[in-house]
């Protein structure tokens, strides 16, 4: 398939892994819509553990475990354990589950790099999101717990209507506890928080003066994904969820499959052609801005797609881009049960 100039893996180098969809907590916006207990139809250690022979085998360098939660099942310590020192390792949590023994476990398996999800700067916010009075605690508990045993640790918040008041506050969290950096995200159009877009949403212009208005305390570095920083990075992506199945990335979960692992190996489905389709960075239109942050066109596909039904559509979360998008209105068709194509060849 013929590919836009731009950056380009034969296999790609990292993957995120969707250890679980299950979770301890029920946050209003949880894209994996978790269920409490994991499914017998997530692969099992045995698989997970093979898997990592698979990635090492292959020349993979990076692998990214969230969830769900990924401690919320009890074979995930030694799946960290198998890849820690073989695999650059990076976990993202809820922190509830994490004591000072989990976190020097952490450092002893290898992991290089955790993230903790913050959804405020206050227990209020946060326990309104999670539904669980206690856990904005026990997550800044375990920001410390993994700082105190020496590994990096971010703090993720995802901006939304609840908690835009309150970013700056949470920069200056974020510096107290000791992180180095935070990501700010942008709210997807997936899982609960899809159901709960009119209530979570904000106008791409109120994203905007939210950005423009961080004040950062010294020394604490930022990631978000806004203008100029609206990457389209699926020319690198690649995810796989609880099942098995290859989706390129956590973001466009619900709306692609490109295979199994259980049916085939991990680098046949990076041939699917969809999966080409996305990475070769084709699009109709793009921001140069934005462009010059990855050397890919048109900012994220997965919002391109939710917001236009078309992987080559821009992404209407760039300011240049946007074309009038109303961020806070979906598309009705997304709202219809198992909308989106996980048939690709009728995407
Ligand atoms: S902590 Fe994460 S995985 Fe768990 S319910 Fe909340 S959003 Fe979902
Ligand atoms: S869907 Fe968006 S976030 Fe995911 S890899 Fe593609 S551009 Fe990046």
């Amino acid at each position: 398939m013929a590919r836009a100039p731009g950056p380009y893996f034969e296999r790609p180098p990292k993957i995120t892994v969707s250890y679980t969809q299950s979770c301890n907590l029920s946050c209003k916006h949880c894209y994996a819509d978790c269920t409490r207990t994991p499914s017998p139809r997530e692969l099992g250690r045995e698989e997970w553990l093979r898997f990592i022979d698979y990635l090492v085998a292959n020349d993979f360098i990076q692998v990214y475990f969230e969830g769900g939660e990924p401690l919320q099942r009890a074979d995930f310590r030694e799946v960290l354990r198998y890849c820690g020192r073989r695999l650059m390792t990076w976990v993202r949590t809820n922190g509830t589950l994490v004591t000072a023994v989990t976190a020097r476990e952490f450092r002893r398996f290898g992991v290089g790099t955790v993230l903790v999800d913050v959804m405020g700067a206050h227990a209020k916010t946060h326990d309104w999101f999670t539904g669980a009075p206690g856990s904005f605690k026990k997550a800044c508990t375990a920001v410390k717990h993994f700082l105190d045993v020496g590994i990096p640790t971010y703090m993720l918040i995802i901006l939304n209507r609840r908690n835009a008041a309150e970013i700056n506050e949470y920069l200056e969290l974020a510096a107290r506890l000791g992180a180095p950096k935070v990501g700010i995200l942008r709210l997807y159009p997936i899982g609960r928080a899809k159901r709960r877009w009119d209530e979570l949403s904000m106008s791409l212009e109120d994203q905007t003066k939210v950005i423009a208005g961080l004040r950062v305390p010294d020394g604490l570095r930022i990631m978000q994904s806004w203008h100029p920083r609206d990457h389209n990075c699926c020319w690198q992506g690649a995810a796989v969820n609880a099942y098995g199945d290859s989706i390129g990335c956590v973001y466009l979960r619900e709306y692609v499959r490109y295979g199994n692992i259980r049916e085939m190996p991990f680098l046949e489905t990076w041939k699917h052609p969809l999966y080409q389709q996305l990475r070769s960075g084709r699009v109709k239109e793009s921001c140069s801005g934005c462009h010059s942050t990855q050397g890919t066109h048109g900012g994220c596909r997965s919002t391109a797609y939710a917001f236009h039904g078309r992987w080559d559509a821009p992404d209407p979360f760039c300011t240049t881009l946007n074309h009038g998008v109303d961020l806070r209105e979906l598309p009705e068709r997304l709202l219809q049960k198992d909308a989106g194509s996980t048939d690709p060849a009728g995407a």
